[in-house]
């Protein structure tokens, strides 16, 4: 029997703010324990918030990035339970007036374009962080509390469940994070926590109008993570229903890496069980329109968009401009190196898609370290271009950039490297090459042709590396011709 999977994120962003959502404590990653904290953010008797503007008007920004519907009117709630880090025992929230509604996101599934939609976004603060010790979070001895976190905003950005597969949830997750990263309100590092995902799923019969329970998987901390979580977790809901035993009750369950499996929390409470109602302390937020289309108008262009001009404007296949712009370093980096360079930009990819993402990928760096500038990009292709120095050089000449960030131009100068260009010079290594090789070329001209590879080879080398190989090729071709003839 056919099973249908059905996922929807919850996906949650710390905004980049200096200070937190309602105090002026700092947002800093890292600092010693316990310093970044004052009585609103402590939650102690007395102490009034005061909202963060900044921390709306990133909300705001998200939410035109995401086609959302922004309210003209917002407020905070207060999401009412009792857990250590969360020191006021309220966490506020938007619970009945989101800052976004109505949004999607527009992702490439399997060769399609489908809008996901983003039925809201709202903005609400991040509690404080336990450290478990012992065994993990399930069965920890015991736990230490940090409140340097406490408070900082936090936009959650939820999905429809409209993604049926683990890969399409993990596609939507890069290509959120990117669209993010465009927009410049989130650090974005999954790994510090700063971009973080909880994953609804459920498993239907195909066809069955009905959704099934859902499970809400928490603690994937990577891309790579929510993928194998939601693997896991489908394979073990298929298998119930195969059993005839479905789930009955929503639950909760941690992804656990060690293990490679997702186990059971706690069963879900219901939204009604928070006691959700408007805090008295902050007023309502009112978004005038000129607000929005002040920040409408201050939009970078969006991947998306930015993808299809890379089709149309500069001629690229659909798989470099996706690539290229699914990084905005990347695309920046694209753009001005093509601005610099008088060839196609066709070129200036496969460079960049090429040898340069070969590189980073080995020393494990990210786009924005790369000692290459778009100008010593477009540089190597002018000397190639020219003639310069042929194909295999240019890699080099390259590798040395990546390295040590000199200009192209100065290392083929300092080298030596500049390609022989001259019939004479080559005529003469050719003809002292087919002297000292009689076999391959007795093997070529009785019609081996592959033994001129082989000539080739001796001649570059004769050269070090440095010769124009069309040429090598051609006069190669020429000198056997003439000998056969003969
Ligand atoms: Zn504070």
């Amino acid at each position: 029997m056919a099973y249908e999977i059905v996922i929807g994120l919850e996906v949650h962003v710390e905004l980049k703010t200096e200070s937190k959502l309602c105090c002026g404590c700092s947002t800093k990653f890292n600092a010693e324990v316990n310093t970044l904290v004052c009585p609103v953010c402590l939650g102690l008797p007395g102490a009034l918030p005061v909202l963060n503007k900044k921390a709306v008007e990133l909300s705001i920004i998200t939410g035109l990035a995401l086609n959302c519907e922004i309210a003209e009117h917002c407020q905070f709630d207060r999401k009412q339970y009792f857990y250590p880090d969360l020191p006021k025992g309220y966490q506020l929230t938007q619970f009945y007036h989101p800052i976004g509604r109505e949004g999607w996101l527009e992702v490439n599934l399997a060769g399609k374009n489908r809008k996901i939609g983003i039925p809201r976004i709202h903005l609400e603060e991040e509690a404080g962080r336990s450290y478990h010790a012992g065994k993990g979070i399930i069965d920890a001895e015991y736990s230490l509390l940090d409140y340097n976190r406490s408070s900082i905003p936090l936009l959650e950005i939820v999905t429809a469940p409209e993604l049926h597969s683990p890969q399409e949830a993990k596609k939507f997750m890069e290509c959120l994070k990117t669209t993010l990263e465009y927009i410049d309100v989130s650090d974005c590092k999954m790994a510090e926590g700063s971009l973080r995902c909880d994953a609804n799923i459920s498993v239907r019969h195909r066809g069955d109008l009905q959704l099934g329970k859902r499970v809400e998987i928490k603690n994937m901390n990577s891309f790579r993570a929510l993928e194998a979580a939601l693997e896991d977790e489908a394979k073990r809901q298929v298998s119930l229903l195969q059993q005839g035993t479905p789930l009955q009750r929503e639950e909760s369950r941690a992804w656990v890496e060690e293990k490679g499996r997702t186990l059971f929390m706690r069963f879900k409470e219901e939204p009604h069980e928070y006691r959700y109602f408007p805090d008295p302390d902050l007023l309502p937020i009112e978004i005038a329109d000129h607000w929005i289309q002040d920040l409408r108008s201050q939009l970078p262009e969006l991947p998306q968009i930015k993808r299809q001009r890379y089709l149309r404007e500069y001629e690229l296949p659909a798989y470099d401009g996706e690539l290229l712009s699914s990084s905005k370093q990347m695309a920046d980096f694209f753009e001005l190196a093509v601005q610099a360079y008088d060839g196609e930009p066709k070129k200036v990819s496969n460079w960049i898609l090429g040898e340069l993402a070969r590189l980073i990928n080995l020393e494990k760096i990210e786009f924005g370290q790369v000692k290459v500038t778009p100008g010593a990009l477009a540089q190597l292709l002018t000397l190639l271009d020219q003639k310069v120095i042929n194909g295999k050089i240019a890699k080099m000449v390259f590798e040395e950039t990546f390295y040590t960030g000199k200009k192209p131009e100065a290392i083929v100068a300092e080298k030596d490297l500049e390609q022989v260009s001259d019939p004479k010079v080559i005529k003469e290594i050719v003809a002292r090459t087919i002297a000292a090789h009689p076999l391959p070329v007795r093997d070529y001209l009785r019609g081996k042709k592959k033994a001129l590879g082989f000539l080739v080879g001796q001649v570059m080398a004769e050269t070090k590396g440095k010769a124009n190989p069309e040429m090598v090729r051609d006069l190669l071709d020429e000198e056997l011709s003439f000998l056969s003839r003969s």
